[in-house]
This record gives C-alpha cells, structure tokens and sequence, in this order.
C-alpha cells in the first residue's frame, strides 16, 4: 500500500529503528526490494533520481513503481532523490511520487534555505513532505580526498535551517558519501547528536552502502531515521551476473532479482524495520 514518509520516519525515530530507501532504476531492482519488504514485513521507501535518467525512462518507469507500491501488502513510500530545481520534483510529483528530497546543499546557507522553502512552500499543501540537505554529501570519488575539504553539516545551523525552511527531515553529512568508500568510511557521530538535540524533524543518512553494521547500529541509536541504499544493490545485482554468468539470460534476471532481495533484507534487519509493518 501506498504510505505516508512522515508517519514512518516518525514512527521509526520513536522506536528507534530507520527506514529503508533503496534506489531503484530496473525491474529487477525494484522487484527485488518489494520482495524482500514483503518478506520481512517491512515498510520501505522505493526511489528514484536524475542520475538514472541514461539507463531508465522514469516516465515510463514511475507507473510500474506506483503499482508495485500500492499493489504491496507492506507500506511502501515512492520518493524522489536529490531534487537538483523545482521543475525537477513538480515532474517527479507528477508521475506518482508521494515524498521528495530538494538537495541545494551545494549552495551556501542562505540560498539552501531559500531553494527548499520553495519546494516545502509549494509541496505542503499537497500533503507531500520535503526533505532536505544541510552540509554536503558528495559524490563517489578518493575518499580520502573528499574528507580533507569535507562539508559537514553544522549543527549551530540546524535548527534555523529547519525552521525556516519547514523542512519535513533532515539530511547530514557526517563524513559520509555516495558510491564506492575507498577506504574505511570515518563517520563523526557527534553531528548525529548535536543536529539531534537542535531539531525534532527526523534525520536522513545518505551514502550508507560500505559503512559498517556498527556504526550503521550507532547512527540509529544516536538518531538517525531514515537510511540510504544503492551502491550495495548493484554490488549485490553484480556479484549475481558474475558467479551465474552461464545461465540463460530468462534465469539470471530471476538470480539477480533474489540477490538483490537478500541484501535488501539484510539491510531491513540491519535498521530494525522487519516486522514493523505487521
Ligand atoms: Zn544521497
């Protein structure tokens, strides 16, 4: 069934466990997650973003994510990731999606604030809920590199982030990125905290395939609500063409969707939502 992101990123925070958001881009990926949510019982976040646009028509795509959401016998959320302007999450509103993120974070604080309460301005009558990005989540490159010029979010800027822009949850950036961690990710936890104690909207971790299940473990615990996933999907998907490279292409679609599924359903555990949703 189709659900509401602000009832389960608040329900998550309060019973501290996370949500689940996998991206997905094919159906083997989507499938795969809707599996293993179903099996779990889980709620989970399914979600799209401009970076697949060159492998997947999201026009065309959306319509099998709404039905395979409202289809399922779990709460499943249909969300756009990293809405880089306006028209971007109007379009992806407009095919099905019931949760958005504006990401202006590459911009300075002020300009940040004004681009999201643009998008929060125009969605909250809707009834759609916006997240947010303060500080910089980057993307896939040496991370050890990234980590010397490392925008992490300010947590004295938190709560007027928050307030002024109506924000319905907040994205950090704790020393996390996207892709591949070519080296053992560094996360400072007392963001976590701090950004916790300044604001009551619940708080997004980004880039979380490649971090440890301890320290994934200490994020929730210390306040993190809502958790990203899709590098290890793929890894999971490619790990599966790899080992069962001989199998005819009808039965390796299906190995694929089941890995895809059992990494997923590590992840539900690893956050605390399996059997949230019974
Ligand atoms: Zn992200």
């Amino acid at each position: 069934m189709l659900a509401d992101i602000r009832y389960w990123e608040n329900k998550a925070k309060e019973g501290g466990y996370a949500i689940p958001h996998f991206n997905v881009w094919n159906a083997e990926m989507l499938m795969g997650v809707i599996d293993a949510a179903e099996e779990a019982k889980a709620p989970i976040i399914i979600s799209f973003g401009t970076g697949f646009v060159g492998n997947t028509s999201f026009e065309d795509f959306s319509h099998m994510m709404v039905s395979m959401a409202k289809k399922a016998t779990v709460p499943v959320i249909t969300h756009w990731d990293h809405g880089r302007s306006m028209e971007i999450v109007q379009n992806a509103y407009n095919h099905g999606m019931n949760s958005v993120m504006r990401d202006a974070s590459a911009c300075d604080f002020e300009e940040n604030i004004r681009l999201t309460k643009e998008v929060v301005d125009y969605f909250h009558p809707l009834g759609i809920a916006v997240e947010a990005e303060l500080g910089h989540v980057g993307n896939e490159t040496v991370y050890e590199e990234a980590l010397a010029s490392y925008q992490y979010t300010d947590p004295s800027q938190a709560a007027e982030f928050v307030e002024r822009t109506g924000c319905d949850s907040l994205a950090v950036a704790i020393g996390n990125q996207h892709g591949v961690y070519t080296s053992e990710p560094k996360l400072n936890f007392e963001v976590i905290e701090k950004v916790r104690d300044a604001v009551s909207v619940p708080l997004v971790l980004h880039g979380a395939s490649g971090i440890s299940d301890e320290d994934i473990r200490k994020a929730i615990s210390l306040g993190i609500s809502k958790i990203n996933i899709h590098t290890e999907l793929c890894q999971a998907a490619m790990e599966a063409v790899v080992a069962n490279q001989n199998e005819p292409f009808l039965q390796l679609e299906r190995t694929v969707r089941a890995a895809v599924k059992q990494r997923a359903l590590e992840k539900i555990r690893l956050f605390g939502t399996d059997r949230k949703a019974e």
